[in-house]
């Protein structure tokens, strides 16, 4: 019997960080033996919020698909496409277009919080209002059964999951109601402690140098009413830990005592988280290591890529466009 289909994908708009690796990719990782996955960099989504500005969102796809290498995606078990790549997704998105109602995009909640988010921004566009269409063509184009999604992306499923009903109902039942599955939830703050975000600048790279971890982390916001080492802390109020939380689990009682006691530093405390976040990123290290030292490599896998997804992407298409006879 063949394996269910999972499509996933993530914008290119730069390095991913730590919360992306724990809060999504690791996920994608431990995904790939049960089923057959596409993953994408989704290019055309990035211009949805990002059209003015579009300098860098070649070498952003490329560093994206170096991160999901270096992650663990493995190129000889999923599928690494480059949404603009496959131009099927556009064309599926034209014509789920047409049966969607404009209202099922206006009450979309993200769409409201993202226009509070960026105000001042230009971004009440067309394809702005209509980018959970283009989503649900990412998905329906491969007859995904399965979506890996955080909590705050599910109410862009169920109006992929309302397109699917309404295309079936109109014309033909070959669309399948993909399924989400819930990434697993990991409370990973920013170095600042407030959300960890690009546009915050308080995240942590998966492609930290050592270096880089070892003057991030003891540069990162403690617990602010410890002055002095002898002073006592508060290891629940302290970013520092809620990283320790993630990633030192078996220490994490020590350093609980140790913070709560004075019995450790904080120059101390980080030294340690630094050493934590070295040796998990290592691994990731190595692989990317080994990717750059092959020119082309990330140009053959898209390509590659594209080839095998088009022809599942045209069969979908082939079947669709029977149905609307067009
Ligand atoms: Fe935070 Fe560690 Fe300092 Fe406690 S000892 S305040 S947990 S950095």
């Amino acid at each position: 019997m063949s394996k269910p289909r999972i499509f996933s994908g993530m914008r290119p708009t730069g390095k991913l960080h730590l919360g992306n690796l724990l809060g999504a990719l690791d996920n994608w990782v431990r995904l790939q033996d049960d089923y057959e996955c596409v993953f994408a960099v989704v290019d055309w989504h990035a211009l949805t919020t990002g059209y003015e500005d579009t300098d860098e969102i070649r070498e952003n796809t490329e560093n994206l698909v170096i991160d999901y290498l270096s992650a663990g995606i493995d190129p000889e078990k999923s599928l690494i496409i480059k949404q603009s790549d496959v131009k099927q997704h556009a064309e599926l998105s034209l014509l789920l277009s047409m049966i969607t109602p404009l209202s099922w995009l206006e009450r979309c909640p993200t769409y409201k919080e993202q226009l509070r988010e960026l105000e001042g921004k230009e971004i009440m566009t067309y394809g702005f209002l209509g980018y959970p269409v283009l989503m649900a063509a990412d998905i329906l184009v491969y007859k995904a059964q399965v979506v890996p999604v955080g909590e705050d992306q599910l109410p862009h499923l169920e109006l992929t999951r309302e397109i699917v009903r309404r295309f079936n109902h109109l014309y033909k039942p070959i669309l399948p109601e993909p399924q989400a599955r819930l990434n697993d939830v990991v409370l990973l703050p920013g170095t600042d402690g407030k959300k960890m975000s690009k546009s915050y600048k308080n995240i942590i790279e998966i492609s930290a140098t050592p270096d880089e971890i070892n003057s991030i982390v003891s540069g990162m916001v403690t617990d602010p009413r410890r002055a002095r080492r002898n002073d006592p802390g508060n290891p629940e109020v302290c970013p520092v830990y809620a990283f320790h939380r993630v990633f030192s689990k078996p220490h994490l009682e020590d350093i609980r005592v140790g913070c709560s006691e004075a019995g450790i530093g904080c120059v101390e405390c980080k030294q340690k988280l630094a050493e934590t976040l070295n040796e998990y990123l290592e691994p990731i290290r190595q692989r990317r290591e080994a990717i750059l030292k092959k020119p082309g490599f990330v140009r053959e896998i898209l390509e590659q890529g594209a080839k095998r997804a088009g022809i599942i992407a045209e069969a979908t298409l082939e079947e669709i466009r029977q149905a609307m006879k067009i």
